[in-house]
């Protein structure tokens, strides 16, 4: 099958995770930015890691070059731009203001307008309909989290041309136990402002986390949860809730979540009739792109291509962004061949 051809929907991917390695080049000489080290091996992960340090190390050198919002915007324009290469016709991106701030003297404004300004270049350039949602990143401070969300509130009803394309928020990193209870008003605050709710759980933690997360945050997708395959009840639990799941088979293969792409559950869970959906997750940092899933997904999980095109179903009916957007989508997906 040709994966490019194939119209797609991908849910689950951060733009400021995901810079082009010339882009990062590019930018840190412009700005005078000095990154610890200027090395491909260096900046992308290709390889299982094995340090955190080198982890960390690509993610810090990602966030330290969106200094201003000129190369924020030119980073969340080429996100576009890969889509589009992707032969991606919808795509969410997601972004974490307080990342991107952190360090730098950045105005919250000049982050998201950046974002959405590159976002709104891209769609003017290019076929693909973009949302984009906001994170919190529980490993960072919860006072200034709370903070970046009531100002996103506030941003997506400016009246700047295309601040309505933020529809949804996520919680990211680390899950610990006082994440549920320090961040449950303020989602569910972002909810009832219409803001659709994905979270990262059960990515490298258990199925009961990610069974606390449906109960706590009341989302309907969720970000990875591969972990409720050892967990019969809380699969269950999210066919009944008709949550889905946003997987991503190579950066859990990355991050030692699975030792081989062989052993990953996407396969068993859709098997078991798990709303399953593929994505790249931070495609430029690990070194793929979503078609590269999809050829995974097909090499080593026998993926087949109607089998593909019910994930892309699922992924457009879960998208946060409005029917209208969705609706020639749905009959493109629905007639290809
Ligand atoms: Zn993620």
């Amino acid at each position: 099958m040709n994966w490019i051809k194939l119209p797609k929907v991908e849910l689950h991917r951060h733009l400021d995770a995901s810079i082009r390695f010339d882009t990062i080049l590019e930018l840190a000489h412009k700005n005078n930015i000095t990154l610890k080290s200027e090395l491909r091996k260096d900046l992308v992960i290709s390889e299982p890691m094995n340090s955190l340090e080198t982890v960390l190390n690509a993610f810090w050198s990602q966030q330290k070059v969106l200094a201003n919002y000129e190369a924020i915007k030119r980073v969340a324009f080429e996100n576009v731009e890969d889509a589009f290469r992707e032969g991606i016709h919808l795509i969410e991106l997601r972004f974490a203001p307080l990342f991107i701030q952190k360090g730098k003297n950045l105005g919250f404004d000049e982050i998201i307008e950046g974002v959405i300004d590159g976002i709104t270049e891209g769609m003017e350039k290019y076929p693909v309909q973009i949302g984009l949602l906001h994170i919190m990143p529980r490993s960072l401070d919860l006072q200034k989290n709370l903070q970046s969300t009531t100002d996103i509130l506030r941003y997506r009803k400016s009246g700047h041309k295309n601040a309505d394309r933020i529809v949804g928020i996520d919680l990211a990193d680390l899950e610990t136990e006082e994440s549920f209870t320090d961040y449950a008003p303020s989602i569910a605050h972002a909810k009832s402002q219409g803001m659709g709710v994905t979270i990262h759980s059960g990515e490298d933690s258990s199925a009961a986390h990610v069974k606390r997360t449906l109960e706590t945050f009341h989302a309907t997708r969720i970000g990875h949860g591969v972990q409720i395959i050892k967990d019969p009840e809380v699969m269950k639990l999210v066919k009944q809730q008709d949550v889905c799941l946003e997987v991503c088979p190579t950066s859990n293969w990355l991050t030692n979540i699975v030792k081989k792409i062989e052993d990953h559950p996407l396969r068993a869970l859709y098997n078991q009739g798990v709303k399953v959906t593929l994505n790249s997750d931070d495609p430029h940092i690990m070194n793929i792109n979503l078609n590269h899933e999809y050829e995974v997904a097909a090499t080593k999980l026998g993926f087949t291509g109607p089998e593909f095109v019910q994930m892309n179903k699922w992924a457009l009916e879960k998208s946060f962004l409005p029917e209208d957007i969705k609706k020639d989508l749905r009959k493109k997906i629905s007639e290809f061949r």
